[in-house]
């Protein structure tokens, strides 16, 4: 089956082989079997099985979240609140859905996965990585990278995300077991391996011994660092060749040559600062840099419960030093190296049919428009989804 979308007024390609020409005007594009299999002028567009028609609007590839936790049980709505009249972050609230996460059933946690993933899809997310990190015993580990194994590929083993309540008096004993008999359950569902490096959750040295047992069992490596201090975990994730760091957002002169030197991508999260009311990572400076960014949302019960890659988007404008086309990229194509993808993120032929037709003529309104609902229909792998 092939899809027509054509009348495009705006289309948005981040073709890495088209590189000179981001945005054309008065565009159409055929998707077959999946996969984008031309792209031109509105006037010159080939016949196709089905046709979508754009009425002039924009067309974005589909975001790519490269960094979510939404296997996850309870809310904390309570924590947020107290943060907004000024009680910090800590790691320590993640033991609260922990226990909420452990008592709920398979198909209770499912449903609730479920309804995430219709949420992002609703907001143009074709692509999103899912962690697990709140169960942290090896049965409900598997049973978090598995359940998010149903809806994605981009799938993240974090055992590593804080130490179980059980071993509180223990920690070496709960690192042995994340890289062991932990790993060795959750590594046939998991393409990654994360660990958080933070001082309410674990070290360099641990989140060493932590990634180093994922690579020999297979995974790709990701690493949450610099969320709250510069703490050594942007060296660890170069050193150790990380597909991507994440948060980024406290970085030394150091971690920044590091990166612009290296393949691992800088994920920046500006939905966490906002919802804990910190400063945002200095965006424009790793650009100028030569560092890769990526934007994602790290949605999740704690620091961040918000999905919405739109509002990203206009954050990294806001607040990041970013161009509107800047802070799409990362959304898209940064997100998407960040996952070592070259088939999404952009629309370039070849590339899979994932785009969002825009209720707007320009992708700018993205940043323009914050907080309105701008997607008129998500299309995923040339399936025109229900809106
Ligand atoms: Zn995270």
């Amino acid at each position: 089956m092939s899809l027509a979308v054509d009348n495009i007024g705006q289309l948005v390609t981040l073709d890495p082989a088209d590189p000179e020409r981001p945005v054309r005007v008065d565009a159409a594009l055929v998707i077959d079997d999946g996969r984008i299999a031309w792209v031109g002028d509105a006037r010159r567009a080939p016949a196709a099985d089905s046709r979508l028609d754009a009425r002039g609007r924009a067309v974005v590839p589909g975001f790519v979240d490269s960094h979510s936790h939404l296997v996850f049980a309870g809310d904390r709505a309570d924590e947020w609140e107290a943060r907004m009249t000024g009680v910090p972050y800590t790691a320590g609230g993640i033991l609260r859905t922990v226990a909420a996460t452990r008592a709920a059933s398979d198909d209770e946690l499912r449903a609730r996965l479920a309804r995430h993933v219709a949420e992002v899809r609703a907001q143009g997310t074709t692509t999103i990585e899912v962690k697990s990190g709140y169960g942290l015993t090896v049965a409900d580990e598997q049973r978090a990278v598995r359940l998010a194994a149903e809806v994605t590929p981009e799938t993240t083993f974090l055992g590593a995300h804080v130490v179980a309540p059980e071993y509180a008096d223990d920690r070496d004993a709960y690192v042995e077991l994340v890289c062991g008999e932990m790993l060795a359950a959750c590594a046939p569902h998991s393409r990654w391996i994360d660990v958080f490096i933070d001082a309410g959750a674990f070290t360099v040295d641990e989140a060493r011994r932590v990634l180093k047992a994922g690579r020999a069992a297979g995974l790709g490596l990701r690493v949450h660092a610099g969320q709250r201090a510069a703490d050594g975990g942007v060296a660890l994730a170069v050193e150790l060749g990380a597909a991507s760091v994440d948060h980024a957002t406290h970085l030394t002169g150091d971690d920044v040559d590091a990166l612009a030197a290296a393949s691992t991508v800088a994920t920046l999260l500006p939905l966490v600062e906002f919802s804990t009311r910190q400063p945002y990572p200095d965006a424009r400076h790793l650009i100028n840099a030569g560092v890769t960014i990526a934007i994602a949302s790290d949605a999740n019960p704690g620091s961040n419960y918000s999905s919405s890659m739109p509002l990203a988007i206009a954050l990294a404008v806001r607040e990041m030093g970013l161009t509107p086309l800047e802070a799409l990229a990362a959304a898209t194509v940064g997100g998407a190296a960040a996952l070592q993808r070259g088939d999404v993120g952009h629309l370039g032929v070849g590339a899979r049919g994932d785009l969002v037709v825009l209720q707007a003529p320009d992708f700018r309104w993205l940043g323009y428009r914050p907080g309105v609902p701008l997607v008129a229909h998500t299309v995923l792998g040339g399936e025109v989804l229900a809106s």
